[in-house]
């Protein structure tokens, strides 16, 4: 159960003093609340995206360009310019200077109440210029000047939604502080004084309401302090969790690599060095008694689901079974028609299990699971549904892992005894975020591309020249090409998105006839396994089809890549679809159509596809540049799942919040300290709770 003690933070956001329904409603728009209803810390987690510096007093004969200034004058007049429209002018003077104060659908009464003519007025706000003159659009603060010290010199901007004013908003966060109780200290003292950090509740309303602007913002003791409780949650959390996976040992396997050294044999090519690394590696561990918990990294078509076939070999010639586990039928589909007839080649028989799969033929399925007589299973999320009963389980092979929770990697554990597990991604994950995805799993590389690949040309075009684009395309495929045309995310909808592929389908068979397919994710699996025989075959040369084929799709004499409307893709789903062209010999090229104008993060994004194909690079760009675009308000950034911790400014705490979590565990395993309690409700403040269930377990 969650400490009493926070009981004060995770009541109701409408129990504040100022928060009525209305406001509540408005607050669980702006703040993340993980789609509940909003408590005091959510709001108080909702740090500020920047402070108002309102020292700065210029005379107004000096008034800058633009940003925030605060004046004061004398009311000269009021205006309205025009009598239909609820526009008013509050001219303010100083000698031969004046500024304009403008106001939209104001009442007069209510501004000449706060502007009498002839009065001193102190006013803050933004200054901006129109007609040569400067103006200050509805200030933020209209004072007298004995009232003076009512104006905060520093104030916090927050991230809003329509209808949520600054002032309301600040208000209630300001009742939330009020509310933060004394939380016994989690951190260690050795780390306090390294850092010089103040206490949690210190630390919090220091970075609600800094000192002075030079204190604020993300790289701030008090933010930086709050971000590495975060931080340490999540280690803590994810410690916990791989010390619950680890407990029991594995199994030591046994085998001579007969059935491995089979399929090697039937390989049309020989593993490039990374691969035979990495499966050393994976040996290592599925020998020692120890359980494996390895996460095999890999770029796109380096060649990762050999990987896993090879591993699993050694696994059934050691008594136990496999299972693979695709984040999408479609990937499912394939990996099975890859890995069955290899796996044939050793004797192994191989099942496939989806969710769309008929009564009769499922049944038959489980029962040869079950049995022990399907040594590899290939699946989905359905693998790991109740009345799937393996025999003996002994290795879990999860591909594209960030398409599936912890949770989800974890029933599917259960399944067997303590079975190794193998996560395999394509998706490089930057050096600073592996740590917070995955704890101190242990990671092998697989670096470069398989010998005799040639680089992908790829170029960005506007929408514009489509003509030349599908003229182009037609002479590729005359000369025998075969490609993807990948059509834009539309809506986050599958149907939606299946509407535009199957205009963008429509149009381009009047160009190419039935050399033209469709693939999309409303259509049945049967329907889709069709066409993608057909396009593995060369009957369908151009496939259209919404961003299903992004994961995994493995045609290896696909040469031709179109993105639609490429400005509307992440960096990292970008080279993702990139990814399915440049597998084979034959030289690839990739067109990232656009439709103008592109902003200046879009234009950025595109040229790092031009310039790079390195998908370490790309992912570090992606970061960079999404970290920008939070500074432009768009906040699409931080590290998922965060909240107060900041990739670009943390990323650096991540190492030492696991070392610390790794220490807190060394010195008291079994979590019954003073300390142990306090990281509890560290655990508890930061969402991470599922993680106390395992810390009772141990
Ligand atoms: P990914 O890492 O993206 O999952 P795949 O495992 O799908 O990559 O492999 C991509 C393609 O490269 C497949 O067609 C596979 O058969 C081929 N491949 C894998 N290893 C090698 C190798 N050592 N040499 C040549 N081709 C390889
Ligand atoms: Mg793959």
């Amino acid at each position: 159960m969650r400490p009493s003690l926070l009981d004060p933070l995770f009541a109701p956001a409408r129990t504040l003093p100022g928060v009525g329904p209305r406001v509540a409603e408005l607050i669980a728009r702006a703040v993340d609340s993980e789609g509940g209803e909003p408590t005091v810390r959510d709001l108080l987690f909702h740090l500020p995206t920047a402070f108002i510096d309102r020292k700065c007093r210029p005379p107004l004969y000096q008034m800058p360009p633009s940003g925030h200034v605060t004046v004061e004058g004398t009311v000269e007049r009021l205006e309205k310019p025009s009598p239909g429209r609820a526009l008013w002018r509050v001219i303010l003077a100083e000698g031969n200077a004046a500024i304009q104060l403008v106001y939209f659908h104001a009442q007069g009464e209510w501004l000449r109440k706060m502007f009498p003519v002839g009065a001193r007025r102190i006013v803050s706000g933004e200054v901006e210029w129109f007609d040569m003159r400067p103006q200050i659009r509805h200030p933020d603060y209209v004072l007298p000047p004995e009232r003076a010290d009512e104006l905060p010199t520093l104030e916090a901007v927050y991230g809003l939604t329509e209808g949520l004013s600054p002032k309301v908003l600040r208000r209630a966060i300001r009742a939330g502080l009020e509310r933060v109780p004394d939380l016994p200290e989690w951190l260690s003292p050795d780390i306090l004084q390294q850092q010089g950090w103040p206490a949690f509740r210190d630390a919090l309303k220091g970075a609600h309401d800094p000192e002075t602007i030079e204190a604020s913002g993300p790289n701030a003791p008090k933010w930086t302090r709050l971000a590495f409780d975060e931080l340490l949650a999540s280690q803590l959390a994810l410690a916990l969790a791989r010390g619950s996976q680890k407990r029991g040992r594995g199994t030591a396997w046994r085998y001579e690599g007969q059935l491995r050294n089979r399929i090697k044999a039937a390989l049309p090519f020989s593993l490039t060095a990374s691969q035979a690394t990495a499966l050393g590696e994976i040996d290592a561990d599925l020998v020692g008694d120890k359980r494996m918990l390895r996460l095999l990294q890999g770029d796109v078509g380096s060649g990762k689901t050999i990987v896993a076939l090879l591993a699993m070999a050694n696994v059934v010639e050691g008594g136990g079974q496999a299972a693979l586990m695709a984040p999408t039928e479609l990937l499912a589909r394939q990996h099975f028609a890859t890995i069955a007839p290899l796996a044939a080649q050793a004797g192994i028989e191989t099942v496939l299990l989806t969710g769309k799969d008929r009564a009769a033929e499922r049944a038959e399925t489980e029962a040869r699971i079950a049995s022990g007589s399907a040594r590899i299973v290939v699946g989905t999320h359905a693998l790991f549904q109740a009345g799937v009963e393996f025999r003996q389980l002994g290795l879990v092979v999860v591909d594209e892992q960030h398409r599936f929770g912890v949770h989800q990697r974890l029933a599917l554990s259960r399944k067997g005894d303590a079975p190794d597990v193998l996560v395999m991604t394509a998706t490089p994950i930057p050096r600073t975020l592996v740590l917070s995805y995955f704890g101190d799993m242990d990671v092998s590389q697989l670096t470069g591309k398989p010998a005799g690949r040639q680089p992908i040309e790829t170029r960005v075009v506007s929408l514009d020249r489509l003509a030349e684009v599908v003229e182009r395309i037609g002479q590729a495929i005359e000369d025998g090409g075969k490609g993807y045309w990948v059509c834009p995310l539309v809506a986050e909808s599958e149907r939606v998105d299946a509407a535009a592929a199957e205009q963008r389908f429509a149009a381009l068979k009047a160009c190419f006839g039935a050399r033209i397919g469709l693939l999309h994710g409303r259509m049945g699996p049967a329907e889709k396994d069709a066409v993608m025989d057909r396009f593995r075959a060369g009957d369908i040369r151009i496939l259209v089809s919404t961003t299903v084929i992004e994961v995994g799709v493995d045609v290896p004499d696909a040469t031709i890549m179109v993105i639609e409307q490429a400005e509307r893709f992440g960096l990292a789903q970008l080279h993702q679809l990139r990814g399915r062209v440049g597998r084979g010999a034959a030289r690839s090229s990739c067109v990232l159509l656009y439709r103008p104008p592109l902003g200046e993060t879009a234009r950025a994004r595109l040229s790092v596809m031009r310039e790079t194909e390195d998908g370490f690079r790309i992912a570090e760009e992606d970061l960079r540049l999404r970290g920008e675009g939070d500074l432009l308000g768009t906040r699409q950034s931080g590290m998922p799942g965060f909240r107060v911790a900041r990739p670009e400014v943390h990323g650096d705490l991540l190492a030492m919040a696991r070392d610390e979590a790794k220490l807190a565990l060394a010195r008291d395993p079994a979590f019954s300290s003073e300390r142990a309690k306090a990281l509890r409700v560290l655990l508890y403040l930061f969402g991470r709770d599922d993680a106390v269930r395992l810390m009772r377990a141990g």
